[in-house]
């Protein structure tokens, strides 16, 4: 795999009042990777994907895609973003699945992954059912396309969700503890398809409570507390011999 960074962030800071949530936060991923990210609740996981997928904006540091660069600080390090063609330009290059899905509720399953084709892509219609209905096979949904989300598992929602993020066809997938809604069963049946992504390279980056299925997928893990990244390295090597304290006090709780 060639050492290409898809996405990364050099110094991000984020504050919500005088609550510094992201206190100097850098990463790098390549292209193939998969990053796992673990740490208390409280940390600013959620917090650091939200300002990677643009759903919050840092106070300073530099966003890149690829050879896009989102934001960048200026002379007094407040971060600056690029103009609505950069941002646009920017979320085709991610997808992003929630904890609880959020799909749209009164959209079929079809609609709900081909809706971004059709309404900002403008992809043409049939081609975009074609691709939806591609995504969904892949998730193990084909006989689903026509129902809506309440009908379906939260397991079988949750792959809707992944089939939804995968449309734009996006150089990264982003996951906020994409299992942590659903019962042990449903569980695995998500890890399932996200293993399956791995193993044909997709680029991740998954904020997870499951340690076991960090340790085998992960490539890259960080351990993130009070907002900064207290250690990180092979994931195997930090979740089985872990250097800090709090990343020992925390996978702890774990075994
Ligand atoms: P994690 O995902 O690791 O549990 P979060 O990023 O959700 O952590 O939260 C980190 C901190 O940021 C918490 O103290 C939380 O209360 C605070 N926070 C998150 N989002 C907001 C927001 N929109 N407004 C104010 N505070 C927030
Ligand atoms: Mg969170």
């Amino acid at each position: 795999m060639e050492s290409k960074a898809v996405v990364s962030l050099a110094n991000g800071k984020k504050a919500f009042g005088d609550n510094e949530v992201l206190k100097d936060i850098s990463l790098t991923v390549n292209a193939g990777d998969v990053l796992a990210i673990i740490g208390p609740s409280g940390g600013g996981k959620s917090t650091l994907l939200r300002c990677m997928t643009l759903l919050e904006t840092l106070d300073s540091g530099d966003l890149s895609y690829g050879d896009l660069t989102v934001c960048a600080n200026d002379a007094a390090g407040r971060a600056v973003y690029g103009g609505k063609d950069v941002i646009a330009a920017a979320k085709t290059r991610f997808g992003l699945v929630f904890q609880n899905f959020n799909l749209f509720p009164h959209y079929t399953v079809l609609q709900n992954v081909t809706d971004a084709l059709i309404c900002v892509q403008k992809m043409p219609k049939d081609e975009a059912l074609a691709r939806g209905r591609e995504l969904l096979a892949r998730m193990g949904l084909a006989d689903k396309e026509s129902m809506v989300p309440c009908d379906l598992s939260g397991g079988q929602q949750q792959r809707v969700a992944i089939a939804r993020a995968m449309a734009m066809n996006p150089d990264v997938l982003f996951f906020d503890e994409p299992t942590s809604a659903l019962d042990p069963e449903l569980t695995r049946e998500v890890l399932k398809v996200i293993r399956d992504l791995a193993a044909e390279h997709m680029t991740m980056v998954i904020v997870t409570h499951e340690m076991g299925f960090a340790r085998d997928v992960a490539d890259h893990l960080i351990f993130m507390d009070g907002g900064v990244i207290v250690e990180q390295g092979p994931a195997s090597e930090v979740i089985n011999n872990p250097q800090h304290d709090r990343t020992r006090a925390f996978l702890a709780n774990y075994d």
